[in-house]
């Protein structure tokens, strides 16, 4: 062991664990490729006052999770604490929404920060694969993130995990209730930030995890009681095209999540297996974001999906992904000539496809069946003296344990097709 240690609440991605993150990461972005989001791609840290004024003044991600510091220069950067303020910021730098072609459909993965109690599940570095639609106010388009997120986690084989589903209203509706629950809050017996929060932002006070405040709030006014028209009828298409699609989901009046931005339509993934930290995802509309971030009005929606929860959640279910070992082919050399040869022979294979690992080091042949075995390769490849003098090599087949000469100028070939 070394003098140092991954800093205090983080971790590192280690084979052979590592490829189920990989796996995870590949399996919420298929659906989203195979429905027209393109990749994006934006810096892992960004002017402080994006995320202050796009995640939101009051939130706790802004006010007491968030890296934040100044560089040499005097700009004022934060680490990403989340990415939909970072790719709405870059699509509107790109102009992107001009080209004519709304929605901007658009899917990220990377690493987020947020100086947090780290817990299970909980981590100061995490990581999220996610997704925006930018640019188009309609339901289908909701439906079409949510049934998405469903499909990535069924492909992955979880089952026990639910899809709440709430409407945070619009500017003309939440205001009303705002007030409402506002009038309401302020008549509880509630601690100073908690009253302080409510006079900012008092929807979030409905998201307060400690039982003593959820015990008060059984009276609260909910949203859904005060939504619009517009919002109703909204909120109402968008289930209807879930239940179509055969998606189950649970409303959820009390669900606000942690993010100042929503508004409508409002959704997170919870997992019972999970324990306290049990979203492993949510999202929802944001149609106010772009105008608060100095943009032209664009309303959106979006998720993301925490890739270190989703891992954690297949382990609770017990799901093993099947992946499939990544070496196809162990050479074993023995000699100088045959390690010469051999390795020629294993850049052969790797160019044409074949995945191919090496026997390093000049083991000798018992050592080198050992890692040949601990690679999960199909075939090994063993050149010896007599081999080589014939021309040929020795396949051994991992599984069947039957192995075969081939001749060292055929062998890349019959790998190729028995493979
Ligand atoms: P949020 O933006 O807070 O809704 O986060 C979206 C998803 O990212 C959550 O559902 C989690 O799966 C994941 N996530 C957020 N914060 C953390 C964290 N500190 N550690 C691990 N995963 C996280």
């Amino acid at each position: 062991m070394s003098t140092f240690k991954a800093p205090k609440g983080t971790y590192d991605l280690i084979p052979p664990q590592s490829a189920q993150y990989l796996a995870v990461r590949e399996a919420i972005a298929a659906p989203l490729r195979n429905s027209g989001y393109g990749y994006i791609e934006t810096p892992g840290f960004e002017n402080v006052e994006l995320f202050a004024r796009g995640v939101g003044e009051s939130t706790d991600i802004v006010t007491k999770e968030m890296y934040a510091f100044e560089t040499k220069g005097g700009d004022r950067l934060a680490l990403r604490p989340e990415g939909t303020a970072s790719v709405l910021r870059a699509a509107l730098e790109a102009n992107l929404h001009k080209a004519g072609n709304l929605p901007v459909k658009l899917w990220y993965s990377g690493s987020y920060y947020r100086y947090e109690r780290p817990q299970k599940g909980r981590y100061r570095h995490f990581s999220q694969v996610g997704a925006e639609a930018i640019g188009a106010e309609d339901p289908a388009l909701d439906a079409e993130l949510i049934i998405l997120a469903d499909q990535a986690y069924r492909s992955l084989g979880l089952r026990q995990f639910r899809i709440l589903l709430n409407s945070l209203g619009d500017a003309e509706c939440r205001p009303v209730y705002r007030a409402a629950l506002q009038d309401f809050l302020r008549g509880l017996d509630l601690d100073e930030d908690t009253l302080r929060r409510a006079e900012i932002n008092p929807l979030r006070v409905l998201d307060d995890k400690r039982e003593s405040v959820q015990k008060q709030l059984t009276g609260a006014p909910l949203l859904r009681d005060y939504l619009c028209d517009a919002c109703k009828a909204y909120h109402e298409e968008v289930r209807e095209l879930i239940t179509a699609a055969g998606v189950a989901f649970e409303d959820d009046p009390k669900l606000v999540r942690g993010l100042d931005y929503y508004t409508r339509t409002t959704f997170e993934f919870v997992h019972d297996g999970l324990g306290s930290q049990s979203a492993v995802g949510g999202g929802g509309r944001y149609d106010g974001l772009s105008e608060m971030i100095g943009g032209p009005a664009l309303p959106s929606v979006g998720w993301a999906l925490g890739v270190d929860r989703t891992v954690l959640a297949l382990e609770a279910e017990g799901v093993e992904l099947d992946l499939p070992s990544t070496t196809s082919v162990f050479a074993v050399p023995l000699g100088e000539e045959a390690r010469r040869v051999l390795f020629a022979k294993v850049t052969e294979l790797r160019k044409v496809g074949v995945a191919a690992d090496f026997s390093y080091g000049g083991k000798g042949l018992k050592a080198a069946m050992k890692a040949a075995n601990r690679s999960g390769a199909r075939y090994a490849l063993v050149l010896g003296e007599r081999d080589l003098a014939e021309g040929q090599v020795q396949v051994k087949d991992m599984e069947s344990g039957e192995q075969t000469a081939v001749g060292l100028n055929e062998v890349v070939a019959e790998l190729e097709s028995r493979l």
